[in-house]
C-alpha cells in the first residue's frame, strides 16, 4: 500500500514520443496522470497500454486554448519536436510554444502547481561554445526556418522566468538535447528514426551535408529519469541541460547503425537544411551536481532497443497505417520538396539485428 497520496500530474504532449514514456513512468510510480494532447504528432498507440489504468486520463485538447484542471505538477511538453513537423505550420509552432506555455503557466499559478517546461538545446542555435553550458546564450537566427521552434522555446523560457520572478510560480526548465528511443514516429524525419527505417526498408541512408555535423543522443529512459528528478528537486529555477555528452558525427551514427544491422548500407548525400547546427553537445555538470543525474544507456544499447521496436512496429503496420494524417502530410511535403523522406513502403526482408 502506498503511504502518501498520489501526485496529480498533467503531461501536455503526453501522447508524443517523450510524453508517452513519461506518462508510463509516472503511472508505474503510482501517480495520477492526465495526458493532454491534440494528436498533431502524438498517437493513441503510444498510450494505448495506459488507457485502462484508473489513474490515467486522456484529454484531447490544444494547449493554445486555456484549460482548468486541478493538478499538483505540470510537465509542459506539447510542441512538435522534429524539424519537418515544426516547420509544417511555423505560426502554429510559435503559438504552441508561446500560448501553450502561457496557458500552462496561468494554470500553474491558479492551482498552485509546480511546472516543468520541456525546453531544448535549440535555444543555443548553432553554438559557438562547445560543449554548451547553461550560461551560454546561444546563436539563433531569429528569421530562419528553425526560428519558429528555437525562438518559440526561448520565449517560453522567458515566460517561465518572468512568471517565477513576478508571481512566484514554482518553475523548472529542462534544456533537452537530442533524444531517441522506442516509439519515435517512423515519419518523424529525425536522423535516428530515418536511418533505422531506411535500413529496414533497404533504402540508402539520407545523409545531410557532409555528415560531419555532430549531435549527442540521449536514450529516452535516461531523459525521463532526468525530467522526473528535476521536477521533484527543490528550488532549482535555472535551466538545466539534460542530454548525453557522448558526441557523434552523423557519419559515425550511420556507421554504428550499419554495424548493428550487420549489413553495408548505401548513403545518399542530400543538401544540408538551412541553419542546421554544426555541432551540439551538452555540458551536464549542473544536472550532475544538482540532481545526481547522468545518462546510463550507451548509444549502442539504446540503438539496439530502438531498432527492435521499429522492427516490431514496421512488421505489424508496413503501410504507415497508424500514422497521424497531419504528420503524414508534413513528412510527405518535406519528401516532395527536399527528397529526404523515404517514399517507398516496407518491402524488403528485415535485416537481422546483430546483438
Ligand atoms: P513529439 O512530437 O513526439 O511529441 C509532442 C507532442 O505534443 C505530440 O503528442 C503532439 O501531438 C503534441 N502537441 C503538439 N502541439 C500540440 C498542441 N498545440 N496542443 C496539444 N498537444 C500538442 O515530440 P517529442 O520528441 O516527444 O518532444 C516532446 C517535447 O520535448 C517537445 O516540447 C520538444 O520540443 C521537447 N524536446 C524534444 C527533443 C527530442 O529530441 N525529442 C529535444 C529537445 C526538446
Ligand atoms: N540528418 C541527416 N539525415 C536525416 C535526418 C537528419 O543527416 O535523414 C541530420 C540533420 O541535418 C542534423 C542531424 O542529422 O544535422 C540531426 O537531425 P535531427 O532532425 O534528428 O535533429 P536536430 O537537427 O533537431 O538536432
Amino acid at each position: 500500500m502506498r503511504e502518501v497520496a498520489p501526485v496529480q500530474i498533467l503531461v501536455t504532449g503526453g501522447a508524443g514520443f517523450i510524453g508517452s514514456h513519461l506518462c508510463e513512468r509516472l503511472i508505474n510510480a503510482g501517480e495520477e496522470v492526465i495526458c493532454l494532447d491534440n494528436f498533431f504528432t502524438g498517437s493513441r498507440d503510444n498510450i494505448a497500454h495506459l488507457l485502462d489504468n484508473p489513474r490515467f486520463e486522456l484529454i484531447r485538447h490544444d494547449v493554445v486554448e486555456p484549460i482548468r484542471l486541478e493538478v499538483d505538477q505540470i510537465y509542459n511538453l506539447a510542441c512538435p519536436a522534429s524539424p519537418i513537423h515544426y516547420q509544417f505550420n511555423p505560426v502554429k509552432t510559435v503559438e504552441a510554444n508561446v500560448m501553450g506555455t502561457l496557458n500552462s503557466l496561468r494554470l500553474a499559478q491558479d492551482v498552485g502547481a509546480r511546472i516543468l517546461q520541456a525546453s531544448t538545446s535549440e535555444v543555443y542555435g548553432d553554438p559557438t561554445v562547445h560543449p554548451q553550458t547553461e550560461a551560454y546564450r546561444g546563436n539563433v537566427n531569429p528569421i530562419g526556418p528553425r526560428a519558429c521552434y528555437d525562438e518559440g522555446k526561448r520565449v517560453a523560457e522567458t515566460l517561465m522566468m518572468d512568471y517565477h520572478r513576478q508571481d512566484g510560480v514554482d518553475i523548472r526548465i529542462a534544456r533537452i538535447f537530442n533524444t531517441y528511443g522506442p516509439r519515435m514516429d517512423e515519419a518523424d524525419g529525425r536522423v535516428v528514426s530515418n536511418f533505422i527505417v531506411q535500413t529496414l526498408r533497404g533504402e540508402p541512408l539520407t545523409l545531410f551535408g557532409t555528415g560531419e555535423q555532430s549531435r549527442s543522443f540521449c536514450y529516452v529512459d535516461d531523459l525521463v529519469e532526468g525530467l522526473i528528478r528535476l521536477m521533484n528537486a527543490e528550488g532549482i529555477h535555472e535551466p538545466v541541460n539534460l542530454g548525453n555528452p557522448h558526441e557523434f558525427t552523423m557519419l559515425e551514427l550511420a556507421e554504428q547503425i550499419a554495424e548493428l544491422f550487420g549489413t553495408p548500407s548505401s548513403v545518399r548525400f542530400c543538401p544540408l537544411p538551412e541553419d542546421d547546427p554544426t555541432q551540439r553537445c551538452p555540458d551536464i555538470s549542473r544536472a550532475g551536481l544538482l540532481l545526481g543525474w547522468a545518462p546510463r544507456i550507451e548509444l549502442r544499447e539504446g540503438l539496439q532497443r530502438t531498432i527492435a521496436d521499429f522492427q516490431r512496429r514496421l512488421a505489424k503496420a508496413p503501410e504507415r497505417g497508424g500514422q497521424r494524417a497531419t504528420a503524414r502530410r508534413a513528412s510527405e511535403r518535406q519528401g516532395n520538396g527536399e527528397g529526404v523522406m523515404p517514399s517507398k513502403l516496407f518491402q524488403s526482408e528485415s535485416p537481422n539485428l546483430r546483438t
